[in-house]
């Protein structure tokens, strides 16, 4: 498609707009059966995408092999294009192209700034469309068998971000309140703050002996679980080398493990180069 003609152009969506759009995708948390159908289309059918560091390569494979891909991906201390670039690229590949995915790993409105690429679209009189993604900190501990509530063990869960912001303006997380607020924590970009967490959270009465989940890369042929609690986590950590990207879940529903990882959705293994 242009955008020379001067009619309203109608996407691959079958939705009409006069200027490009910008749809805010989420590619789900990597395993490609978990992206939406309303997701693969636009990937199919995109003039561009701009795709963060987490989105798979079997995602990838599917975008239209003629759109410009770009690569804006962040990953902790390397960053490709500052979020103003990235907002800027957007606005100006959606003045001159109709369909504009901007793919993000997991839900872009959950911890992946989908919220203020939005309003900042909007702001430039840029037409945008939210597709939402399966969160990570949903799917990752439900391919380790650990369901995030569960009504023996738990009616109640939060979301909350390991990575506290530097930003004065942002506000910081309330570990104290955390602690007592829910049955299961879920916490996203936590692995390198893990000892300050969880210190705060036992300093605020969480028993060291509540179990935790860590898993890595969910969902993926390479996923990676370490089981344990409050007291053990770190060390084991340390002997196994775990690294960064994981959730961290932690409450009563981690005891499930056991008896439902047997029977887990097994990810599809990645072809052997
Ligand atoms: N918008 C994303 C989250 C982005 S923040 C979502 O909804 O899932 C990035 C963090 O998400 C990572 O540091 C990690 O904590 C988590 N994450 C993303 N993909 C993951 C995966 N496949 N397995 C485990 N954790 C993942």
């Amino acid at each position: 498609m242009t955008l020379d003609s001067p009619e309203a152009q109608a996407d691959c969506l079958g939705k009409t707009h006069w200027l490009g759009k910008v749809y805010l995708v989420g590619a789900g948390p990597g395993d490609p059966g978990l992206l939406t159908l309303k997701g693969k289309t636009l990937l199919e059918c995109a003039d561009v995408i701009l795709y963060d560091a987490l989105v798979s390569p079997e995602i990838l494979a599917m975008i239209n092999p003629q759109a410009e891909r770009i690569h804006a991906g962040k990953r902790r201390g390397r960053h490709s294009l500052l979020q103003t670039e990235i907002t800027q690229l957007l606005i100006n590949k959606a003045q001159s192209h109709p369909v504009v995915v901007r793919l993000k790993g997991g839900d872009p409105f959950v911890f992946g700034r989908g919220g203020e690429e939005m309003e900042d679209l909007i702001q430039a009189g840029i037409s945008v469309e939210i597709v939402p993604g399966i969160t990570a900190g949903i799917a990752a501990p439900a391919y380790a068998g650990i369901p995030v509530t569960h009504r023996n063990y738990s009616s109640s869960v939060t979301f909350v971000t390991g990575h506290e912001s530097v930003d004065k303006y942002h506000p910081q997380v309330n570990w104290q309140a955390i602690a007592t607020a829910s049955e299961t924590l879920v916490i996203y970009m936590g692995v390198h703050n893990l000892p300050h967490i969880l210190a705060e959270l036992q300093a605020a009465g969480k028993d060291p002996d509540t179990p935790i989940a860590l898993v890595r890369w969910g969902t993926r042929p390479d996923q990676q679980e370490l089981i344990g609690t409050l007291a053990t986590i770190l060390a084991q950590m340390a002997a196994a080398e775990f690294e960064a990207p994981a959730v961290a879940v932690i409450g009563n529903v981690v005891h499930l493990h056991s008896l439902l990882a047997t029977s887990r959705p097994l990810p599809i293994p990645r072809a052997v180069e």
